[in-house]
């Protein structure tokens, strides 16, 4: 199997499961528990909460385990509209994942103000001046927009909008950094945001888990209630050997990003070049000339049907996402490539191929051969 959808999620890392190991055999202690079991597990998920906040910059103390990203944004996004009273006017993107765009929808549809900022043709978030928005004057406002979009992997000018919104206009600033991190600098001190989420299964780390920076001036209101855990925000016991899984794949991808970005980046240009070459016609690079992530091509070959293409590279022993999200398996138009006004017959027939660093070059080759037999079927 040649597996080319590491935006969806990733192979755990072999050292990952290492460090995980223990925890689910020998340490199984409750972390509330005052024995020596509990103690051991208690100074693993701390020891954890230290790792993950030196990655990005953060205070221990600002550090929330989840169980994931969309658990993440959905806690900052409820749980600060919920602390204030009245309803605050909500900014998000077109181009949002449904854990953010379906929890603004879900906020719309209960009578909030949400304003969903367009993107240009390349897919980066497009923001005029505030006066343009129907959000009154003064009015604080939570604004959440994406780091880095899954489907493109165009990474957004976040500073940019951080300045005019948070800065200028006095908003609180939520990012989906699900897809950025560990493979580009997150720094939330740099990014200057309130709230940011994190998922381990996007960075080699096991699947279940997350976690959600809260800046130190904030205190967030519970989405889910129950007993004392996570200082009353995030209730429930600590999966805590995803918690350390999630630590060292954190702390392994942020040491080893540089060398990775290089050997990703190489094939990524491989595959590039390759679909450019005179035996693919019909076939346009999604966001080129953006700024992206190193591990992604979005490709569109017009008048196909992702579909179908994907089938044929499923036999191949190949495994690739369509262009649209892959969460429902639902074949539908990709709300992103629609935003960024790519003609349906192209967005009907995109695929994303999303690379990490157990990837090898032989591989995208093989990708490129089996590539050039379908479509010229
Ligand atoms: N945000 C982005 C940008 C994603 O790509 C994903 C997963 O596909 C999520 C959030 C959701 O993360 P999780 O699968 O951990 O809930």
């Amino acid at each position: 199997m040649i597996y080319l959808d590491n935006n969806a999620t990733t192979q755990i890392d072999p050292r990952v499961l290492t460090a995980m190991l223990p925890f689910l055999k020998k340490n199984y202690g409750n972390p509330s528990s005052p024995h020596l079991a509990g103690r051991t597990a208690r100074k693993a998920i701390e020891n954890a909460r230290e790792i993950i906040a030196e990655c990005i910059n953060a205070r221990p103390n600002e550090i929330f385990f989840t169980s994931g990203g969309t658990e993440s944004a959905n806690m900052a996004i409820l749980g600060i509209t919920d602390a204030i009273d009245g309803a605050i006017p909500v900014i998000t993107s077109q181009i949002e994942h449904p854990c953010v765009m379906n929890t603004c929808r879900m906020l719309e549809n209960s009578g909030y103000l949400v304003t969903y900022l367009p993107v240009d043709e390349k897919g980066i978030v497009e923001i005029r001046k505030m006066e343009d928005y129907p959000i009154p004057a003064g009015a604080v406002k939570l604004v959440s927009i994406m780091l880095a979009n899954n489907e493109t992997g165009v990474i957004q000018p976040l500073h940019k909008f951080v300045e005019m919104l948070k800065t200028s206009a006095g908003a609180i600033f939520h990012t989906d950094a699900v897809q950025a991190a560990g493979k580009i600098p997150v720094d939330v001190k740099k990014l200057n945001v309130d709230f940011l989420s994190l998922s381990a299964h996007k960075f080699h780390g096991p699947k279940g888990v997350g976690a959600l920076f809260v800046r130190k001036e904030f205190s967030l209101k519970p989405v889910i209630f129950g007993g004392g855990q996570e200082r009353g925000v995030r209730p429930g016991t600590e999966n805590v050997a995803g918690i350390v899984g999630m630590a060292r794949a954190l702390e392994i991808a942020v040491r080893d990003m540089e060398r990775n970005t290089r050997k990703m980046l190489a094939m990524k240009n491989i595959l590039i070049n390759g679909l450019k070459q005179q035996s693919f016609t019909g076939v346009f690079i999604n966001s080129e000339g953006a700024d992206t992530l190193p591990n992604i091509v979005s490709v569109s070959f017009q008048g196909r049907e992702a579909d179908k293409l994907l089938i044929k590279l499923d036999i191949g022993g190949i495994c690739v996402s369509s262009g649209a999200a892959c969460h429902s398996g639902a074949s539908k138009l990709s709300h992103v490539l629609k935003a960024m006004k790519v003609p349906d017959t192209c967005n009907r027939g995109t695929l994303r191929i999303s690379l990490s660093r157990f990837n090898e070059r032989h591989e995208i080759q093989y990708l490129l051969k089996v590539l050039r037999e379908i479509v010229k079927t």
